[in-house]
């Protein structure tokens, strides 16, 4: 049912980079033989997931939605997919993305750029926009995506579904094609808290491989889901309100808040007053550290390989010229400027000190509260082409860019229309409290 949704509607979402028909029919035979026995199941075996082209898939090309990496078919899987592939899911394919993750619109992949279900002529925002439009479109009951800035919350927020980024370290890496490996986490897209609770559960947990991945023990998400959360403190954080913010997506999160305080919740007013400097610090991190992991692209090791010279350095010159887009080139540039010798401590230190703050600001804001409750996006999906300027799209993220830089767990739920557009509200938890925006996401519904 799910490829015949897929063959009737992506020529127009062009959510997937890849569809894995006969895989996908395969491990749905391989599913139904565990169900009849009865032996092994899991919750997900037999259900049918998307993976952004992100994740490597061993022997399944993974783009990245990159010219770079057209052709890369890893030689191994990512944790994630050999623990999805341990429960029986079915994988239905790989989903677009900006170029290297390095986006909000998934209009800067390489390929094409996917659009808003809920209205075509807009974007899904991104980076994991295919990952979020499939779910909306009801082309996968769920997905995966990866969030180094926001990349599974805003567009979760701008397709009407869940994107949950769990804590840095819950989720292995390994095999995530790095961006910026001390942002970067995967995390699920799902229609509902249960969902989100299920499709995390799989993926979570310690790995060896990742040295950074936390040997903290894994929650379980779905008894977490008690549908009541009186007494619960949340916090609505002042800074979070900021002028040139939609009036539509304010008025949705101020009744969404009211909501969960008739829930029975106490809203709390708290500050976050670092919170300004977040997307500067952000656009310092993820830039240099981008620049040191795109520095493996240079044409000998794996994918595009500038061929036509027998000099060394015009065939890497080339390779990269040719293999990256604008904005990709944007971010090496970026970075390797704010790493240089001179440049180092006027912004790269100063954006770690920055860095520093913010998750001091966190960690005095979880002193007093359970959770904390924003806007996901200052506006509702754009129309695509809209926005041109870089720095207008970076502003797509200030609210959800602070999480990664403080290593918090974070997810977007939905909270109504402005316009007939989606809303989405974010819930922010202290690390390793994904159970607790899960219950607060779960009793909203
Ligand atoms: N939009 C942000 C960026 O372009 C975040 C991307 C992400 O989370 N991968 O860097």
């Amino acid at each position: 049912a799910h490829l015949e949704r897929i063959r009737a509607v992506d020529d127009r979402v062009k959510a997937f980079t890849l569809v894995t028909d006969d895989l996908a029919l395969k491990q749905a035979e391989e599913a139904d033989k565990r169900l009849a026995s009865g032996e092994n199941l899991s919750p997900l075996t037999g259900i049918p997931l998307a993976i952004k082209d992100v994740i490597c898939t061993k022997g399944i090309t993974t783009t990245c939605g990159s010219r770079m990496l057209e052709n890369f078919k890893p030689p191994f899987d990512a944790t994630v997919m050999e623990k999805l592939n341990a429960t029986g899911a079915v994988m239905l394919g790989k989903t677009n993305m900006d170029e290297f993750a390095m986006g909000s619109s998934t209009e800067h992949s390489a390929f094409f750029p996917t659009h808003n279900p809920w209205d075509l002529d807009r974007a899904p925002g991104g980076s994991s926009g295919g990952s979020a439009a499939v779910v909306a479109a009801g082309m996968a009951m769920g997905s995966y995506g990866s969030d180094t800035g926001g990349s599974i919350r805003q567009p979760g927020a701008l397709c009407n579904i869940l994107g949950l980024k769990p804590t840095y370290g819950r989720v292995s890496r390994y095999g995530l094609v790095a961006f910026a490996s001390s942002l970067d986490q995967i995390g699920p897209f799902a229609r509902d808290a249960q969902d989100a609770a299920t499709l995390l559960q799989a993926v979570a947990g310690h790995d060896q491989r990742d040295s950074t991945s936390s040997t903290q023990e894994v929650a379980n998400y779905s008894q977490a889901l008690t549908g009541n959360i009186k007494g619960m403190r949340i916090g609505v954080p002042k800074e979070y309100w900021v002028e040139g913010m939609d009036p539509g997506v304010e008025k949705v999160v101020h009744s969404a808040i009211e909501a969960l305080r008739d829930l029975g919740a106490e809203i709390v007013d708290v500050s976050l007053p670092h919170t300004k400097y977040g997307l500067a610090a952000y656009y310092i991190v993820a830039p240099a550290e981008a620049s040191a992991n795109l520095a493996r692209y240079d044409g000998v090791k794996y994918g595009y390989s500038y061929r036509d010279t027998d000099d060394m350095w015009e065939a890497m010159e080339k390779t990269r010229q040719n293999g990256f887009g604008a904005e990709v080139k944007r971010r090496i540039m970026l970075g390797t400027y704010a790493l240089s010798a001179g440049y180092y401590d006027a912004y790269y230190k100063q954006a770690e000190k920055v860095r520093a703050l913010i998750k001091r600001d966190f960690d005095e804001a979880f002193a007093q509260v359970d959770a904390l409750v924003s806007p996901a996006s200052p506006t509702v999906a754009f129309k695509l082409g809209e926005i041109s300027d870089p720095y207008q799209m970076y502003l797509q993220d200030m609210f959800t860019i602070p999480a990664n830089l403080a290593g918090i767990c974070g997810i977007s739920i939905p909270g109504g229309f402005s316009e007939n557009l989606p809303v989405g509200v974010q819930l922010l938890g202290n690390t390793f409290q994904e159970a607790a925006i899960l219950r607060i996401a779960d009793a909203f519904e």
